[in-house]
């Protein structure tokens, strides 16, 4: 970036970290620090265990309190999805083995509420720390916060929100920003904000975007560097904040923003009109969800339904596993929100990174190709039962399908069809109402999956093409490994070959292939996808204009040329190198921003 000669202390610098919510703002900086509570640690009488156990109980309340007042301002603000973010942290106060343990704390070893409440919320802090899944990690800052808000209660410092007196329009940058702090943000006196840590599943970044702030994480130590009153520009597209910026830097922003505006606008207008290329294909496009709450995503972005609905996270937030009936009601729930929309729901996907702790019963040499998906709920027959049930049961009130991941056998998909029958048939002893033509579809994630697609197809309803599992256990790369992501490359000719012999075997079969990896987010391959005969894509919604965009200016026929072109290939680079130069010819407007 161009910058014009200025003062030795006023020369523009840039801090780089990742842009989570886009826009672009100017402003002066406010710095604000880590909010710190001093605990105090001391111990008590036994005659003073129950009324320090019962000061907890009304922190709890307050802060229950307190909670409820922010959500209801946000609600005014923003979708009420998002206001319900707040739904977790409250269930975080009412969390029975949290609120036990910190009793127990007090009552057996005699030490004030406050340093037992540091304890439990620290251990678990820690434990949500060392995750490996970035959503689960986030819940850590959740805990944080609200362990923050008790505190605060319990030791009557109520300090002010730094924020409350803001003189004028700013930008905030801090070490880190909790929820509650955002979600009070004044779209008045707040232009945006950046932080040192943070990621793009982060609830703080997921409120960035719903109250449309722009906002970049990943600054590493921006907030010790930054001073409060200087000159900031920041550019929540590309992540990054620029101290002292430039009349050059300032003038190539304010057209960029203005370019972004324009195309966010002609986005905003494809949301009625179906996926359809230039010579009339139709191309389906569907929301990966993984929480029912982001099931209003569907028509704000414009999508036709669910295409897979993560059913894990269910099982991985809570303290207690949900029962059928909470699952009934939870699938009842979203299949409603949609309208007879399709809802794609896949059976639980525990394993790897994605397993509860009270269900590691043992240590896995290799995990991604141990008890993970489908094999895990064959071996936990009544866990599986009960979500099978819950599933069925929620099927009457909605076009509900059902998926199951991982399957790399025939056997693995009898088994678990022969489950289902057991559930069909208690249900219909129950007199409990089911769809019994509910449509039942495998993932093909694995490269022995889509080499006998040809015999699944002749058992299934459909085939969803999982190509994050593919590519890593076609590739033999681990997907969340950095050191070996260079391998993991989606244009592979390996796994395309895969692809299309699973496409093939589905439309011998007659059968419906889609495919729900992230893949089919990337504008670059899309072409390449439905140049393959993939007419079905599932995508994180906020994708779907984008890729809807996109199949709009394609034509069918030159997209089969770029298949047919990168099937022949021999590596994936140069897959990857054609499928650019498609994408940027058909739709060059696209490169901004992506
Ligand atoms: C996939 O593997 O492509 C997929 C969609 O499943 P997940 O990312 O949940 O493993
Ligand atoms: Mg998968």
């Amino acid at each position: 970036m161009a910058s014009v000669s200025r003062e030795p202390d006023q020369a523009e610098s840039i801090f780089r970290g990742i842009g989570v919510s886009p826009g672009v703002c100017q402003g002066p900086a406010v710095v604000v620090g880590p909010r710190v509570l001093k605990i105090p640690e001391y111990r008590i009488e036994s005659h003073d265990v129950a009324p320090e156990v019962q000061r907890f109980k009304q922190a709890l309340v307050a802060t229950r309190e307190e909670l409820q007042k922010i959500k209801q301002e946000l609600s005014q603000r923003v979708e009420a999805s998002e206001a319900g973010i707040f739904e977790s942290h409250m269930l975080v106060l009412e969390d029975q083995a949290i609120i036990d343990e910190v009793v127990h704390l007090v009552e057996k070893e005699q030490i004030n509420v406050a340093l037992a409440l540091d304890r439990t919320a620290q251990k678990y802090i820690s434990a949500l720390e060392a995750v490996k899944d970035d959503y689960l990690r986030e819940r850590a800052s959740d805990l944080r916060d609200i362990a923050f808000r008790v505190h605060s209660h319990l030791l009557s410092d109520r300090s002010d929100n730094p924020l409350d007196d803001l003189q004028e329009p700013s930008i905030i940058i801090g070490h880190d920003l909790s929820p509650s702090m955002t979600a009070l943000f004044d779209r008045e006196t707040v232009l945006g904000f950046a932080t040192d840590v943070g990621s793009p599943t982060s609830h703080t970044t997921i409120l960035a975007r719903s109250l449309q702030l722009p906002a970049v994480v990943g600054l590493h130590d921006a907030s010790h560097r930054l001073k409060s009153g200087q000159p900031l520009l920041l550019d929540g597209y590309g992540g990054a904040v620029i101290l002292h910026p430039s009349k050059q830097t300032l003038y190539e922003y304010g057209n960029l923003q203005r370019h972004h505006r324009d195309f966010a606008d002609e986005l905003t207008s494809l949301r009625e009109l179906p996926g359809q290329t230039l010579d009339s294909e139709t191309i389906r496009l569907m929301a990966n969800i993984d929480h029912p709450k982001e099931v209003g995503d569907v028509d704000r972005f414009g999508a036709e339904g669910v295409g897979l609905f993560r059913t894990e996270y269910l099982f991985l937030n809570c303290t207690e596993f949900p029962d059928e009936e909470r699952q009934y009601q939870t699938y009842r729930q979203v299949a409603a929100d949609l309208e007879r929309r399709p809802l794609i729901i896949r059976t639980l996907d525990l394993g790897t990174d994605k397993m509860p702790a009270a269900l590691t019963q043992f240590e896995e040499s290799n995990p991604a190709l141990g008890v993970r998906a489908i094999r895990f709920c064959l071996q936990h027959q009544d866990m599986f039962k009960c979500q099978l049930r819950a599933i069925l049961r929620a099927s009457v009130h909605g076009q509900i399908y059902l998926l199951y991941p991982l399957i790399s056998s025939i056997q693995e998909l009898r088994d678990a069809n022969q489950l289902l029958e057991t559930c069909r048939q208690e249900l219909q002893r129950e007199n409990l109402p089911f769809d019994g033509k509910i449509k039942v579809g495998v993932m093909i994630e694995t490269p022995a999956a889509a080499m006998i697609a040809d015999a699944l197809a002749r058992e299934v309803d459909f085939f969803s093409i999982g190509t994050n599992d593919l590519i890593q256990y076609g590739a033999a790369v681990d997907r969340t490994n950095e050191r070996v992501a260079h391998l993991y490359e989606p244009t592979h000719p390996g796994i395309l070959r895969l692809i299309r012999h699973t496409i093939q075997a589905g439309r011998q079969a007659d059968i419906p292939v889609g495919l729900c990896g992230e893949m089919a987010g990337y504008p670059t391959l899309v072409p390449l996808l439905i140049g393959l005969g993939i007419r079905h894509l599932s995508t994180s919604a906020p994708l779907i204009p984008t890729v809807k965009h996109l199949v709009r200016k394609l034509k069918l026929t030159q997209a089969q040329e770029l298949a047919e072109q990168a099937l022949a290939a021999q590596s994936g680079g140069k897959v990857m190198e054609a499928c650019r130069e498609f994408t940027a010819r058909i739709a060059p407007e696209l490169d901004i921003g992506h």
